[in-house]
Order: structure tokens, then sequence, then C-alpha cells
């Protein structure tokens, strides 16, 4: 007996419904772009969190995904969408696949999607779970703070773990006009986008964040950023 009967709810309606919430508070919130509010309301992001967060899926909260790593709250990943500025068929590489859900949101965006995670066993959650829903991208295990030279340069790089200095070979892998959305720091985090313009890059300030800190391996070259 499915679970609706007992309880005479269905609790695929009731995803929708606290989805379609969930969009409108980003509206309200003041996420404008409306590809990426409709990338919102057609992934469903209960699939990508463990069963016992699932009541939770659709608060604007990060959620954890086990192995001390969490899903960023719904309104991290639409301003990091948002100020990448994808469009249908941007080559997009994501550093932290984590649960796999923004990897889905920018497939939902048409993106040609790269994502990279550093811990196994969330890479291969993630496979599996972006598998059973049909998404399209290409994941990696891997360390994604040395980026993806072999399909560089990306139009955008989404990163979503912080470190103290965004790592250099980013940079380096962005295409001219493409963004980088990384979050910065240590203890006070802000989340940036660097956009490139030839050997410039400009950067903004987009909020203060609270992100994992990304792993790195070993000590990277770094740039005066
Ligand atoms: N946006 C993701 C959540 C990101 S959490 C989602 O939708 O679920 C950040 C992820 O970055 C974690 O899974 C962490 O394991 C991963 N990570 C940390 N350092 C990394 C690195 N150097 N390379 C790739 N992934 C890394």
């Amino acid at each position: 007996m499915a679970a609706g009967q007992l309880t005479g709810r269905d609790p695929a309606a009731d995803y929708r419904r606290d989805r379609r919430r969930l969009v409108e508070r980003l509206r309200d919130g003041g996420v404008s772009d409306l590809a990426v509010l409709h990338a919102f309301d057609s992934v469903p992001r209960h699939a990508f969190v463990p069963e016992v967060m699932r009541a939770r899926a659709y608060e604007d909260v990060p959620l954890p995904i086990g192995r001390r790593q969490t899903i960023s709250s719904p309104t991290i990943h639409a301003l990091s969408l948002e100020y990448a500025e994808i469009r249908p068929g941007h080559r997009v590489l994501e550093v932290g696949t984590g649960a796999g859900f923004q990897t889905a949101l920018l497939a939902a965006l048409g993106a040609v999607v790269y994502s990279i995670e550093r811990i196994a066993p969330l890479y291969e959650t993630a496979a599996r779970t972006l598998g059973r829903l049909g998404v399209e991208a290409r994941l990696m295990h891997g360390d994604g703070s040395l980026g993806w030279p072999k399909y560089a340069p990306f139009r955008a790089i989404i990163v979503g773990a912080a470190a103290a200095r965004p790592p250099e070979a980013l940079f380096n892998q962005l295409a001219d006009g493409g963004r980088l959305i990384v979050p910065v720091g240590t203890r006070r985090q802000e989340l940036r986008r660097y956009t490139r313009r030839g050997d410039d890059f400009a950067r903004e300030t987009i909020t203060g964040a609270r992100f994992v800190p990304l792993i790195e391996d070993e000590p990277k070259g770094e740039g005066p950023r």
C-alpha cells in the first residue's frame, strides 16, 4: 500500500505545492531571472536530499547530505545561477557536485554541464540520482580546484565550497566574458563574481555566505586576488 493511502495525502502533489511556494518565495526575495525560477520549478529538490530530510526539502535552508557536507540553500543556488548568467548551450563547470541538485538546475537551464566532486561516495550518490532523473551532465571524481582543463574554456564556473582565495586554475579556464562565481573566506565569507575581460577580472560581491570549505589537496600557485 502506498504511504498516501494511509494518510489520504499524495506526496507528489505535496512536493509540487511546496516547490511552487519555494519558487514564489525566491521571486519575492528578488530572484528575477525567469529561466532560473523555471529551473527551480522543474527540478525536484527532494530527490537530492536524504530521506529523513525530505519533509524540509523545499525550505530555503541548507541541508546535510552526509560526509559533513551540505546542499546549499535554494537562495544561494538561485543567486549563483542568476549571476552566472547561464544561457542554453553555455559550457559550465561546477566545482563541488555535492548532491547534484545544482547540477540538475544547470542542465534545466540548458547548459552543457561539467561537474567535479572530491568525495567519492557523494560523487557516486549524485551520479545515481542524476542518472535516475535522466539529467545529462559529465561528472568526475577529483579535485575541482584544478578545474577541468580538457573542456576549458568555460562560459561560467560555479564553486560550491569556500577557500581563502579562489583557485588560480579556475581563472585561467574562464572564457573571455565568462563568469566565475565563488565563495571566498574562511570564517567570514562572501560569494563573489569575477567577470573576465581579456586578462582582467572584474570583481563584485554578491552576498555574505557560509559554505563548507574547499578541500585542497596541496598548496597551489595563487595570484594576488
Ligand atoms: N551545490 C551542491 C552542494 C555543494 S556542497 C548541491 O547542490 O548539492 C560543496 C561540495 O563541494 C561538497 O560536496 C564537497 O565535497 C565538494 N568539494 C569540496 N572541495 C572540493 C574540491 N576541491 N573539488 C571538488 N569538490 C569539492
